[in-house]
């Protein structure tokens, strides 16, 4: 009977058969998915963003968003307005080596004039912090939508506080 020893982890335990390995029992942590990051916002988090893109249009407006990070939570309940930031039609940043190093800075907010609210290749490129979110024309709670480093959703709740 051959044991498959190079391909056993610590909590692991493998039955060996004569054709080979066979998993039982995986380890606590590879048996559960992570949990999915989430981003929790206050409502006038999200007021703010719809009010601060609104003002902005047809330009893009940006804001840093601030809070905390609590296990796969990013809550954030306020926002600063980045120093020395540039707005356009299809731009919007500032230069992050302006900004104090904050680790209540969980990311940014920015606005699309136009009206897709996914990642462009800029946006990921210049990514800061945990999560991105941007907001859409025409700038409702609909059209906000958050993500990640990579590009992939976060779910978003916004509280009431
Ligand atoms: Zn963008």
């Amino acid at each position: 009977m051959q044991y498959c020893l190079h391909l056993l982890p610590v909590n692991l335990k493998i039955k060996g058969t004569s054709r080979g390995c066979v998993l039982l029992f995986r380890s606590r942590n590879d048996s559960k998915q992570a949990p999915r990051r989430e981003l929790v916002m206050t409502r006038q988090v999200a007021n703010s963003i719809i009010t601060f893109a609104k003002t902005w249009h047809p330009n893009e407006g940006i804001l840093i968003l601030q809070g905390k990070k609590k296990r796969h939570q990013i809550i954030v309940d306020g926002l600063v307005i980045p120093p020395f930031s540039s707005h356009g039609p299809y731009y919007s940043g500032f230069p992050v080596y302006e900004l104090p190093f904050d680790l209540s800075y969980m990311g940014t907010a920015h606005s699309h004039p136009g009206g897709s609210n996914k990642p462009s290749p800029e946006d990921l490129n210049n990514f800061y912090g945990f999560v991105s979110v941007i907001i859409s024309y025409p700038y409702e709670e609909e059209t906000i939508a958050a993500y990640d480093r990579n590009g992939s959703d976060v779910p978003i709740t916004i509280v009431d506080q």
